[in-house]
């Protein structure tokens, strides 16, 4: 899907659906009074404690802590990326997204694309079960232990040995037009005119997105075909519907089998995801040819919270596995995990768990490096810890790498073990790092507030409270016995709730679901998600006086703020006649 959609359709798409249908065409819901309860379908349970609030449009369960509006639900539940979640909630709505900015120029008709390889894929498979020389195919599968049930699952086919065999099927009696076959990446044309299948005498591999659409494909040469010059494996080239950055291999067959997988294996080829499964091993996903990139490892989060990245033990394997830390580490919030398992040389896990079987290779996984671990050790190379000039250039090396995770229990736990490491103090680095940082401030983005952290963080400050009442009820906001002042006060995250203010007060009926909405592609969304799912442990009742407290208690802060710099003034110079009545009211507002 091609550029961003606007923020206002959103606002509509949610103001027009009601949470509650969303959620109750995939997880049936009881009405409960003026809730819906259900079965939690992100944890496991045998009593309700899921519940859906259409006042507010959000879903909470009191289990689990899930949380969220009906396009986080979506997200969560059917694991779609956001623009996903959004076209299927236009569609449930009967709304037509409209695009900001079309990413090149007027968006495409894919669909012409997805039917051809699906078409392709028809066509391989068929070929596998009736081309003449189809033995060679089938040997070659059985050799690799793979039975029938499991080459139908993935869909794996036959890319016969002729030139053109793809073409002349797929473009018989016009069906498809060669130009739709080139645009798909199924043939090539190295001179005009000259059209040759993309894939030829291989066992070919459907390639399908998170919703099974097959995309594109992968091919295994088959041996003793005569070309042995060719490429081993061969991949189709990107197209407007496949992006090797994108998509993972085996991702969909994955989602078939397990709804919610504890853990994913992050491996290379197709066939080794293929015999993974053959032995049981369901919870595989592939790279296609590509480095691990920033939404590859979306993707994965979106499934499972614990990675891991499985690599060749040698220097090719090693610095994939470098790249794949690196472009995790700003994703690996609380909760997520990723680590790293390194084979022996000359092994792939194909060729392992075929030799070893399911346990032992289950067992290997067991004993994947943690990424702190593999983190500081990578670091370490060549570095003597013993002296204090290999402290301070580990710790110059570490502190970067540490800098590019987000605020969490986990950046706290390396930041420890490096001090541990190093002998300096926590304090001390904390120090060195802060002082980097403001060094540093035309090249990073680290002039943007600090996000307000959540609970087992920080100490409950008004402004934490606040903000964590306006998300449970942003009608608070109108209250009209606010007090005048509060948004003077200099604290922490003063902007975050002046903006809050400012969106209820410009759209006095969002709801919860909606404000949360809002600051998806800001800073702010982790903590703000994090936040209104914990608990307030306030009856609803009391939400207001509740929140009048905290503002007061901002609004004097704000006030006894101006009373100590106007104080301070004067101690350098006499104050006006105006800045000693303004001392004044400050000091009622102080004393009241
Ligand atoms: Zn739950």
């Amino acid at each position: 899907m091609a550029g961003r959609i606007p923020r206002e359709f959103i606002d509509q798409l949610l103001q027009r659906l009601d949470i509650v249908d969303v959620i109750n065409g995939r997880v049936p819901l009881q009405r409960a009074g003026s809730i819906y309860k259900a079965c939690c379908p992100f944890h496991d349970e045998k009593t309700p404690s899921f519940t859906v609030t259409p006042s507010r449009q959000t879903y909470h369960c009191f289990g689990c802590g899930a949380h969220g509006s009906a396009v986080g639900f979506l997200m969560d539940y059917e694991r779609m990326a956001f623009p996903e979640a959004v076209e299927e909630l236009a569609r449930l709505a009967g709304m037509e997204i409209p695009r900001e900015f079309a990413a090149q120029g007027p968006d495409q008709d894919l669909r012409p694309l997805y039917d051809i390889q699906q078409r392709a894929k028809d066509f391989y498979t068929a070929q596998l079960k009736q081309h003449p020389q189809r033995q060679r195919a089938v040997e070659y599968l059985q050799q690799r232990g793979l039975s029938g049930e499991i080459a139908a699952e993935f869909g794996i086919g036959y890319a016969p040995p002729g030139w053109d065999s793809l073409l002349q099927a797929l473009t018989a009696q016009g069906r498809a037009s060669p130009q739709l076959l080139l645009q798909a990446g199924l043939i090539s044309e190295p001179e005009p005119g000259k059209r040759y299948d993309r894939l030829r005498d291989r066992i070919t591999f459907p390639i399908r997105d998170a919703r099974g659409r097959v995309i594109g494909f992968g091919g295994r040469l088959l041996p003793g075909g005569g070309n042995d010059n060719a490429p081993k494996y061969l991949n189709s080239p990107e197209t407007p519907i496949f992006h090797k950055g994108r998509h993972l291999y085996g991702i969909y067959e994955m989602r078939q089998a397990l709804r919610r997988p504890t853990q994913l294996l992050i491996v290379e080829g197709y066939m080794d995801v293929v015999a993974l499964a053959q032995q049981g091993i369901r919870y595989a996903v592939a790279t296609l040819g590509t480095a691990t990139t920033t939404e590859h490892v979306e993707l994965l989060f979106r499934q499972t919270l614990s990675l891991i990245f499985c690599f060749d033990g040698d220097r090719a394997g090693r610095e994939a596995a470098w790249k794949a830390l690196q472009t995790s580490l700003p994703q690996l919030s609380d909760g997520r995990e990723v680590r790293f398992l390194f084979l022996p040389e000359g092994e792939d896990p194909d060729s392992l768990v075929r030799k070893e079987g399911r346990e032992a290779f289950e067992q290997r996984l067991t004993q994947a490096q943690s990424l702190s671990d593999y983190l500081l050790q990578h670091l370490a190379q060549g570095i003597d810890l013993g002296s204090t000039d290999g402290q301070a250039r580990y710790a110059s090396l570490v502190q970067p790498q540490i800098e590019q995770l987000p605020d969490g229990f986990f950046r706290q736990l390396l930041r420890r073990r490096m001090a541990k490491l190093t002998g300096a103090t926590e304090a001390e680095l904390h120090h060195s790092l802060a002082r980097r940082n403001s060094t540093n401030i035309g090249r990073r983005n680290i002039t943007r507030p600090s996000p307000p952290r959540p609970a087992h963080h920080k100490p409950n400050t008004p402004l934490r409270q606040a903000v964590h009442l306006l998300l449970q009820e942003p009608g608070l906001a109108l209250l009209e016995e606010l007090p005048q002042h509060w948004s003077q006060a200099d604290v922490e995250g003063i902007e975050l709730l002046r903006q809050l203010f400012a969106q209820i007060r410009q759209q006095p009926d969002i709801r919860s679901g909606q404000l949360i909405e809002h600051w998806r592609d800001s800073n702010f969304f982790q903590p703000l998600q994090a936040l209104s799912r914990t608990p307030l442990h306030l009856p609803e009742s009391g939400y207001a006086a509740e929140f009048l407290g905290c503002m007061q208690r901002l609004d004097k802060l704000a006030a006894q703020q101006e009373f100590e710099a106007l104080t301070r003034r004067s101690s350098q110079q006499p104050l006006t006649s105006e800045e000693m009545e303004r001392l004044k009211t400050l000091s009622r507002r102080i004393s009241r």
